[in-house]
């Protein structure tokens, strides 16, 4: 039978991000894709011009419906945009015992705009991180919730994923895209092991979606019955080659080429 994902997360009008992106890869990964919206976003490549938050309603709505009927053997969130939506993501993966959880803590665009509200942090890691199979964060993301003011090592990236680990996850992939390094570096840490993934950094202004297509690769691995560290070793190969035939449309940053 075709392994099922659902994702929980925010649109991206654009195409390169969001929800969007992660259909794209499940779809990419042979798995079949199903989304519950949490927020609207007006974006292309210039940049997000309008956030627009669905009502709880209507998220429970979608997240019970689905796992009521169809089931999901992974579920990836992304933008969660509010301590009170975290808070019922939350809840409704516990009511329906959904056991692969990769929990990418969506906060900020690249351009700027606030995907997470500030007070949202505390609801993260109280109530989501110790719930996830794998938790994705950048750099940026994993200070936010640390509380660091840097991480700008591969050593302080170990120090973070321990940290991290600390939380609740399962399992940590501290994602080192912004260490200012030859080498694009990505650590997960299953509680016992470092593993490190690493790619040669690939010179492109079209990264749009990186982090949402890599953590929806990893959970479509997941949701095929993959471990983790199988997923995390596809996904990265996924990104990889996402990202060196980026796309070039639009004024902007154009988006990761999601069939590549
Ligand atoms: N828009 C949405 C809805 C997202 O979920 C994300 C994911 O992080 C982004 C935009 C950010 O995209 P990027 O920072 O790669 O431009």
């Amino acid at each position: 039978m075709k392994a099922k994902a659902l994702t929980i997360a925010g649109s991206d009008s654009g195409g390169g991000a969001g929800i969007q992106a992660d259909i794209k890869t499940f779809q990419e990964r042979d798995v079949f894709g199903m989304s519950a919206i949490t927020a609207i976003t007006a974006q292309n490549t210039l940049g997000v011009h309008g956030v627009y938050p669905q009502t709880l309603e209507a998220i429970e709505k979608q997240i019970d419906v689905v796992l009521s009927d169809i089931g999901a053997d992974s579920v990836k969130t992304g933008m969660l945009f509010s301590k009170e939506i975290i808070e019922l993501v939350s809840r409704l993966l516990k009511d329906y015992k959904v056991e692969n959880i990769v929990v990418d803590p969506v906060m900020i665009a690249k351009g700027g705009a606030k995907l997470l509200q500030d007070e949202a942090i505390e609801a993260l890691k109280k109530h989501l991180l110790p719930q996830a199979t794998v938790i994705t964060p950048n750099l940026p993301e994993a200070c936010a919730i640390l509380g660091w003011s840097d991480i700008n090592s591969t050593e302080a990236m170990e120090e973070a994923a321990l940290e991290l680990y600390k939380l609740g996850a399962k399992n940590v992939v501290v994602k080192g895209g912004h260490l200012n390094h030859e080498q694009s570096i990505d650590i997960l840490f299953d509680g016992k092991t470092y593993s490190y993934y690493t790619n040669n950094r690939i010179n492109t202004k079209h990264t749009h979606g990186t982090g949402c297509t890599f953590a929806a690769a990893i959970t479509a691995e997941l949701a095929k019955g993959n471990s983790v560290s199988e997923a995390v070793s596809t996904a990265k190969s996924f990104i990889t080659s996402a990202i060196s035939e980026g796309l070039a449309i639009g004024k902007g940053i154009g988006p990761t080429n999601h069939g590549a």
